[in-house]
Formats: C-alpha cells, structure tokens, sequence
C-alpha cells in the first residue's frame, strides 16, 4: 500500500477530475504551468490577508487540539506586525497590492494590465465595502489541519468570522468571473472547510459563504447537515484507496484541455514518427472494414425483411438458393405482470407456486394439466407477446 499524503481540496478535485493528473502534480511533483488568473487570485488573496489580519480577534481553539487561542499573537498566521483593530488605508493597500503583484503567466502584457487594473477596481470596491461594515474575523488565511476519521485532510481557510451569535462563519473568496447561490450550495470546498474547523475550533460552524469579489456579493448558505458530509466523506475515501492502491488511470474530459501533462499521457501521446505509416494504413483499412460492416449489415436486413415477405404471400418457410436453403423461423418472448400473477396464484389457491415466478416457470405452470384452468385463463390473459422471424441457412 502506497502512502497517502494529506489531502486538500484541491488535490481530492483533482484526483477525481483525473488520477493520472493528480499523479503527475503530487507524486513526481511536476510543476503546473503558470496562468495569469492563478497569478491574479494569489495577488488579490495576499492582499486581503494583510488588509483584514489587523481585525483578526482571537478566536476560541479547540481543546482536542490542546491549544487554547487567547491573544492575537496566538494565532499561528499573525504576522505581528498590523496594530490590531485599525484598517489598512486604501492607499497603504494599494501599495501593498503594487509591490507584491504576481507578474507569471499572463499571456501578453495587455491582457496582465488589464487583470491589473481589474485587481485594482475589486480591492478599492472590497475596502468600501468593508469601512461600512467591518466583518470580525477569527481568522485569515488559518492553514488547519485534521484528521477525518482516519484519512488527514488540510486547507487554507479565507476567513473565518465570528457571527452575531457566538458562532462562526466560513468565507471563502472567489475572483471568478461568475459565482451563483448554488455554487455556494454544492461547494465541496466549504464542506471539508467546515470540517476543518469544527475539528480546530470550539465555536460551531454556522454559515457558509462564497465571496464573489467581482460583485461584491457573498453567497451564504447554512452549515452542511450530516448526509452532505458523508457523502464528501466518501468521496475522500475513494481518493484515499486510489491512491493507497497506485490507481492513476487517465480519464479524459473537459479538464484535458487545460491539462499541461498531455504530452506524457497515454491518451494524447503522439505516436513514434517511425510507426506513424505503418499504423495509419491499419487505422484506414479499420475505417473501410467498420463501414463495411455497417452497409451489410444494412444489406442483410433489408434481403431478410424481402425474404420475409415473399414467405408471408406465398405460405412458404423455406426457400431454395442455388447453394443452401433458407429457412424462416419465429420466435415468441412472452411477459407477464408479476405482482398480478401472484394475487391470482394466491386467490385461485395456488400460494405455494409464487416464487420463484420468472417467464419460463409461468410458461410451464401454463402447460401443466393438472393446473386449475380457471387460473391459466386468467393467467393467459394477463399475457403480452412479442414475435421475431428470422432467417437460418442450411446446405441443400
Ligand atoms: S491529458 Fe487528460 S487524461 Fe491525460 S493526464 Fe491530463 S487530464 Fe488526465
């Protein structure tokens, strides 16, 4: 058995999106191509971390941890060195934002300016937003760590708030460009998040949120019940026995085309330029011979329904070719209600005869002649029948 690494959000995605893929990112630890939204989300994400860590209050951890929170120095992300209570000015936060831009992966400089810009627009709209009404953090960015049942999972968690009512609210910031309520509802990201922090901190998990940063919304949803949760349980359990057992099979899909892996794998690996012709003939006289199937396939139903109407006009069933015989044959395929036969079964006296009740033993029941005829009337005619001729040959 493998050893299974502690497994985050991300990674069960992506072991479940492609075992391959996961394979190549956490087991040979190739690097992931850089992409300017990546780039972008991780700069946005930095900068609203030092813009709310001076709110953080201390947040009560759980005992089963043996640590106790009491201080915001306790924390284990604080910084130390934000005053605790006063927000960042828009100008501080600005230049936080300019001096710790992530310039990888954009594709030209137009679209990085733009993503600049767009970056820029969200922030200042964000501080707005929370100068009006400031939200209370427990937490930004907690890395917690847990172990669910027996599989260890971690995350970094956005923020975490203390509600109006002494609970706790998960929040999760999102700079994609559409977020709805339902994403929210079936996030499997805030599921293992809640997990995480019911297993870190004493307070209960009472709300969920999707931040959407573009709009400013934050798409709340309540806590996710207990069915909800194992059925993440159980899908975390199936990445953990993939991987435990070395399962990397690829699975092609929707992902494949973002996929920086497919020149390493099997499903897209270009063929050796020596074997290219010798291949490409087989795959063309594999073509021909599939189309030809198709067509007498088609050929020979059509000379089989001919047949079959000449032998219905003339009253015939075997027909002479010049090197066999065609012989027409029928077969029947009978069904019945089941349920209906065995009220009938146990009305006409007959309970002992219901199971077991397949086609073939009411087929025989019928033909028994020492079965109350009553009952095989009955029976009978609960009956539906369907016919099939069909065409044998034989040498002359
Ligand atoms: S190309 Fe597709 S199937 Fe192959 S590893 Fe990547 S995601 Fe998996």
């Amino acid at each position: 058995m493998a050893a299974v690494p502690t497994l985050s959000y991300s990674s069960v995605r992506a072991y479940l999106e492609c075992p391959l893929r996961w394979k190549f990112l956490y087991i040979d630890r190739l690097p992931e191509t850089p992409r300017g939204y990546f780039s972008f989300g991780r700069t946005v994400h930095s900068v609203l971390e030092e813009l709310l860590r001076p709110l953080v209050l201390p947040g009560r951890r759980s005992m089963s941890d043996r640590v106790s929170q009491a201080t915001l120095d306790d924390y284990p992300g604080s910084s130390g060195r934000a005053t605790p209570g006063r927000l960042r000015s828009r100008e501080e936060m600005l230049e936080f934002y300019r001096a710790n831009w992530l310039g990888e992966g954009y594709t030209t400089p137009d679209e990085e300016r733009r993503y600049r810009q767009l970056g820029e627009e969200i922030l200042l709209r964000f501080h707005d937003t929370i100068s009006a009404a400031p939200p209370t953090p427990i937490a930004v960015e907690a890395h917690l760590e847990a172990t669910w049942d027996d599989i260890p999972v971690h995350g970094y968690i956005d923020r975490i708030d203390r509600t109006p009512s002494g609970g706790l609210e998960i929040v999760d910031y999102k700079t994609s460009r559409e977020l709805s309520a339902e994403d929210a509802e079936g996030s499997d990201q805030l599921a293992l998040y809640q997990v995480l922090v019911e297993k870190n901190f004493r307070d209960p998990v009472e709300r969920l949120t999707l931040y959407h940063l573009r709009s400013q919304t934050p798409h709340s949803v309540a806590r996710r019940a207990r069915p909800a949760l194992s059925e993440l349980h159980e899908r975390v359990v199936s990445v953990r026995d993939g991987i435990r057992t070395e399962s990397y099979e690829p699975t092609p899909g929707r992902q494949c085309a973002r996929c920086e892996f497919r020149g390493m794998c099997p499903e897209f690996k270009e063929v050796p330029a020596g074997e290219r012709e010798r291949l490409k003939e087989l795959v063309d006289r594999f073509e021909t011979l599939r189309a030809d199937e198709r067509r007498l396939e088609g050929d020979l139903a059509q000379a089989a329904q001919e047949l079959h109407r000449a032998a219905e006009r003339l009253g015939v069933h075997r027909m002479p070719g010049s090197r066999g015989v065609a012989i027409r044959r029928r077969e029947e395929n009978w069904r019945y209600p089941e349920d209906r036969v065995r009220g009938i079964l146990t009305e006409g006296g007959q309970p002992e005869m219901r199971s077991p009740l397949d086609t073939e033993a009411i087929r025989r029941l019928l033909r028994d002649p020492s079965f109350p005829p009553e009952v095989k009337r009955k029976i009978s005619e609960l009956g539906s029948r369907d016919v099939r001729w069909y065409w044998t040959l034989e040498d002359s």
